[in-house]
């Protein structure tokens, strides 16, 4: 009796180890190449394109202070301007890129050559790319463009504050950090410094977590991690 081998997951994203030295796959789901993870984040990824170049667009207008004041710089604006209309490009020859792939391989027509469009195209093949031997690279660059148009939508690192009180979380030694997004407020929160990932809180709660939270005068450098 024969057992089939199992199919790993082929994103080069998928489970890496905590040292993110090595790769520990998750089983493909069913008819896929993917994980049911890796599947969903290129479908979230591709969806956040969409949302991304316009943010880029965004970006764009608020360089060429038309929206924003002069901040005092002697060439105001100009990198952002070029890095995020570098991202907006990008994010359509990629997606171009992976569209043309699917219409030669498919004999199916083209969507335009457009953000909208092309994302909208390739969620409706994300079933056909999800089992395609390259949909691993695919992973890998929809997360590459959606980290660089993130940065380039928003350059403002976050001021991260200690605000003196300890974690809710009462096993935990952690303390109380406040991550401020000046340009996306609605990702501003409250942290904790050990574990930030699993033990935080949006901004609204604040009033909350201040009455909840103990004093604490443990104070640690704060890292600039976003
Ligand atoms: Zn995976
Ligand atoms: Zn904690």
């Amino acid at each position: 009796m024969k057992t089939l081998p199992a199919v790993l997951c082929c994103s080069p994203r998928c489970a890496r180890t905590e040292d993110k030295a090595a790769l520990d796959p998750r089983p493909a789901a069913p008819g896929y190449v993917l994980c049911w993870t890796c599947r969903d984040r290129a479908e979230e990824y591709l969806t956040s394109l969409a949302r991304l170049y316009l943010d880029c667009e965004a970006a764009m207008i608020r360089a060429t202070g038309l929206h924003d004041k002069v901040s005092g710089t002697s060439s105001p604006g100009l990198p952002l301007n070029l890095v995020a209309a570098e991202a907006r490009s990008r994010i359509v020859a990629v997606l171009a890129e992976w569209a043309g792939m699917v219409v030669d391989e498919r004999g199916i027509d083209a969507p335009k050559r457009e953000a909208g469009a092309l994302v909208d195209f390739l969620l409706g093949q994300l079933r056909w790319l999800g089992a395609h031997p390259a949909a691993g690279d695919l992973c890998d660059e929809l997360a590459d463009l959606v980290h660089a148009a993130d940065r380039a939508a928003y350059p403002s690192p976050p001021r991260r504050t200690q605000l003196g009180r300890r974690c809710l979380f009462t096993e935990c030694g952690g303390v109380l950090v406040g991550v401020v997004h000046v340009d996306r407020p609605e990702r501003s929160r409250i942290e904790c410094d050990l574990d930030p990932a699993a033990h935080r809180w949006a901004r609204d709660q604040w009033m909350a977590v201040r009455r909840a939270a103990k004093v604490t005068p443990v104070a640690r450098p704060v890292g600039m991690a976003a």
